[in-house]
């Protein structure tokens, strides 16, 4: 019988160092606590990073897809295609610019949305409306933008997406939520060129976290690019009450600022603190480490589990794909073990194992339930993906030994409990 680990495995702690903590006393000796000089670097760091025009520093990825489906327009009568694969804040977004989301299946390996799923959805439950945009058939909803999520940090097939996007006359708005430090043919999810030049007339937006438990953390935080710096003005405008010149609100202070100020229109408060940025800085030059370990984590999961019956299979990484490994799905095959999937997890727990389920399928709340016109079934994948999932532990924060140790665990308890 395995022995517990010798100290709980939280499943995603942060990794903080002294540049960090160096970083942020700086800012706060410098008098200057909220949106200002840090955050402006952090900003052109991160369009550096990634390849992009500069983007807009918010205070999470939730304000950041809300911004991006607020200046892309969508609002009452539109419908957003999103996974059902995702955490709320994906569709949450979406009703509050009072629009409809609307789902299709995940592919069954990377658990992202599936374009084949998407295409089955904009033509078999859509007609063809104004500027060939499809219309849902039941709702007259208009349906404007395609919202995919890079599951677990595997992008998801952005020239499939493009395609449907191109052929349908709809914008993207990319959750990579998990996706910071993945790339995709070569690229960083985020850089301008992802967007083919067919789409050069559509808007292409990417939304990222730096929650505690993502890739790299500002405690709280998000980041919105794209690839219309026009649009990405508008969206910090918006970040910040709707103030036409939103540097005056942080250069109000200064010697040379000014009292005065125009709120042009409605806006949010959704701008970062420069104490966010100053852990943004020090963990993005961080970032590129972080990966790697992770993709070690993930090496070392995959060959203590090659080959188990009790398995459906292990991540899968496509052709072309560098992923950020911010999650490990571990999938129990149906009926192969003598007891559940949640009592499984209990049953790790009390060895010492910390793990998740992400996510619960957004149908599956109540919610979701009591709003959307979606029934348990209808998503066979996706619901199939959550009854059998477990993410294990991927934190840079892990020893790799620790991490060897939680492999091996697992093996064992896998092999005690298979029916
Ligand atoms: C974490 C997460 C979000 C929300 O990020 P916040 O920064 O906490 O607002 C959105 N989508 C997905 C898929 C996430 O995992």
């Amino acid at each position: 019988m395995p022995e517990p680990l010798d100290r709980f495995l939280a499943f995603a702690p942060p990794l903080m160092g002294e540049g960090e903590m160096a970083e942020v006393v700086d800012t706060l000796k410098s008098g200057w606590l909220t949106t200002g000089p840090k955050t402006e670097r952090f900003e052109l760091a991160l369009a550096e990073f990634l390849g992009s025009g500069r983007g807009l520093a918010v205070n999470s990825c939730t304000a950041a897809l809300h911004l991006g489906l607020n200046v892309l327009n969508v609002g009452p009568g539109q419908g957003v295609l999103t996974s059902p694969l995702t955490f709320a804040s994906t569709a949450h977004v979406i009703r509050y610019q009072n629009a409809r989301p609307y789902l299709a299946d995940i592919e069954p390996d990377t658990g992202n949305l599936s374009p084949r799923a998407a295409r089955r959805f904009l033509t078999q439950e859509c007609l063809s409306g104004p500027e060939g945009r499809p219309v849902h058939r039941q709702t007259g909803d208009i349906m404007t933008t395609l919202l995919p999520v890079h599951y677990g940090g595997h992008p998801v097939d952005l020239a499939a997406f493009w395609e449907l996007a191109v052929e349908f006359n709809l914008n993207i708005l990319e959750d990579a939520a998990h996706a910071i430090g993945a790339s995709w043919q070569g690229r960083p999810i985020g850089h301008r060129a992802l967007k083919p030049p067919a789409a050069a007339h559509l808007q292409g937006l990417t939304a990222f976290s730096f929650y505690a438990t993502k890739n790299m953390t500002t405690g709280e935080g998000g980041y919105l690019t794209g690839s219309d710096d026009q649009l990405v003005e508008a969206a910090r405008v918006r970040s910040m009450y709707g103030i036409s010149d939103s540097r005056r609100i942080w250069g109000r202070y200064a010697p040379r600022g000014t009292w005065v100020y125009d709120v042009a229109e409605l806006g949010f408060k959704y701008n970062m603190m420069d104490i966010q940025a100053a852990l943004g800085l020090r963990q993005l030059g961080r970032l590129p480490d972080f990966i790697r370990r992770r993709a070690a984590h993930a090496d070392t999961y995959d060959q203590a589990l090659a080959g188990l019956e009790e398995l459906v299979n292990r991540p899968v990484t496509r052709p072309g794909v560098s992923p950020a490994w911010h999650l490990y799905p571990l999938r129990l095959r149906p009926g192969a073990l003598k007891v559940s999937r949640d009592e499984f997890i209990e049953i790790l727990r009390d060895h010492n194992l910390g793990t998740s389920v992400l996510f619960i399928p957004l149908h599956y709340h109540s919610y979701y339930r009591n709003t959307l016109n979606y029934r348990e079934g209808d998503f066979p994948e996706a619901e199939n993906f959550f009854k059998n999932l477990i993410n294990l532990p991927m934190a840079p924060a892990h020893a790799p030994e620790d991490i060897a140790r939680a492999a091996e665990l697992l093996a064992g308890l896998l092999a005690q409990y298979r029916r």
